[in-house]
């Protein structure tokens, strides 16, 4: 018994040590579940180079792509926690428990809250040489062309992928859904020619409708937005689609057992980061607005997911959908 205590006592001052020197010489890793390119990729970036200076560390961004974001969440539940690999993901960690019956995690309970980052609107796009140039003409052309329209997404649970649902249930439209491991590489295809349609988060969309690759028909928050780019788009409830309102969020977690120390040099850091006028402008710029201080706080952060795991549970069981 007393070796135990011994044992329990050293493991404590170890770990006490370790938090205060944290991160130290060894980078700490955002893991982002989807592919590079995309825009949690460009926020963890962007969120990255921001937090090294607060944090008084390197930062690097690693992508584990696949299963709607579900393996890179996987990934990091299961590291070691020692506030070295951190999680940084979109309303899918809240999508997946309802989506997913074999998820590997639980998002409740096997991972610590950092904080929530920014609020991101999305925009339904189309290939550049679709012969529909508005919202009206793009309907027209869905009517035309039934069992015949491709939709690209992110993976079941990805935003592109709740747009796409959310977007199709509405117009009571059928189409034929192309999954890839992140809007990065869809993108790249829907500027191919590849796949007709996708939703994505304006922090992806902006450069590509400002160069004029992409056609711009809606953006599906309730307000119009108020960047030069996207300023001039409808939203999809003032185009006849009542009500319709995706707005997605990221936020950021470490495994579940991180030393409460360690959690709070990182809350610290990112609610510093999350001030920096540099990081804000070139948030607002594409579109994203940064979250309020509290909302940085993780007890807010968690009670936040569980309502959306508890909403998107709703909607996702009233549509049916899941995946093994
Ligand atoms: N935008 C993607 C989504 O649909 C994810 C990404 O590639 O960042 O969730």
């Amino acid at each position: 018994m007393k070796r135990l205590l011994l044992a329990a006592t050293a493991a404590l001052a170890i770990s006490g040590v370790a938090a205060q020197d944290f991160p130290g010489s060894k980078p700490v890793t955002f893991v982002v579940p989807f592919a590079a390119g995309g825009p949690t990729d460009k926020v963890a970036r962007d969120l990255a180079e921001a937090m090294r200076k607060p944090l008084g560390g390197n930062i690097i961004v690693e992508n584990v792509a696949g299963a709607g974001g579900t393996l890179g969440g996987t990934r990091v539940a299961k590291a070691n926690p020692d506030g070295h690999t951190l999680l940084l993901w979109h309303i899918g960690i809240s999508t997946s428990p309802a989506l997913y019956r074999n998820l590997q995690f639980k998002p409740l309970e096997d991972f610590e809250y950092l904080g929530l980052i920014n609020e991101v609107p999305m925009t339904l796009l189309g290939r550049p040489n679709l012969p529909a140039n508005n919202y009206a003409e793009l309907i027209k052309w869905i009517n035309d062309n039934k069992g015949k329209v491709n939709l690209a997404h992110a993976g079941l649970g990805a935003a592109s992928h709740l747009c796409g649902l959310l977007f199709q249930s509405q117009l009571k439209a059928d189409m034929t859904t192309v999954p890839y491991k992140g809007t990065g590489p869809a993108m790249t295809d829907l500027i191919g020619g590849q796949v007709d349609i996708m939703c994505d988060q304006t922090t992806n969309t902006t450069p590509q409708i400002a160069a004029g690759k992409v056609k711009a028909y809606a953006v599906t928050s309730l307000q119009r937005l108020n960047t030069p780019e996207l300023r001039n788009l409808p939203t999809l409830d003032e185009s006849g689609l009542k009500g319709f309102n995706v707005t997605i969020w990221h936020g950021l977690y470490a495994p579940k057992g991180t030393p409460k120390p360690v959690l709070d040099k990182l809350n610290a850091a990112l609610k510093e980061a999350l001030k920096d006028p540099e990081f804000i402008k070139r948030q607002a710029a594409l579109g994203t607005m940064v979250v309020t201080d509290a909302r940085t706080n993780p007890a807010e952060h968690k009670k936040f997911v569980e309502a959306e795991i508890n909403k998107w549970g709703q909607v996702i069981k009233a549509a049916g959908q899941y995946a093994d």
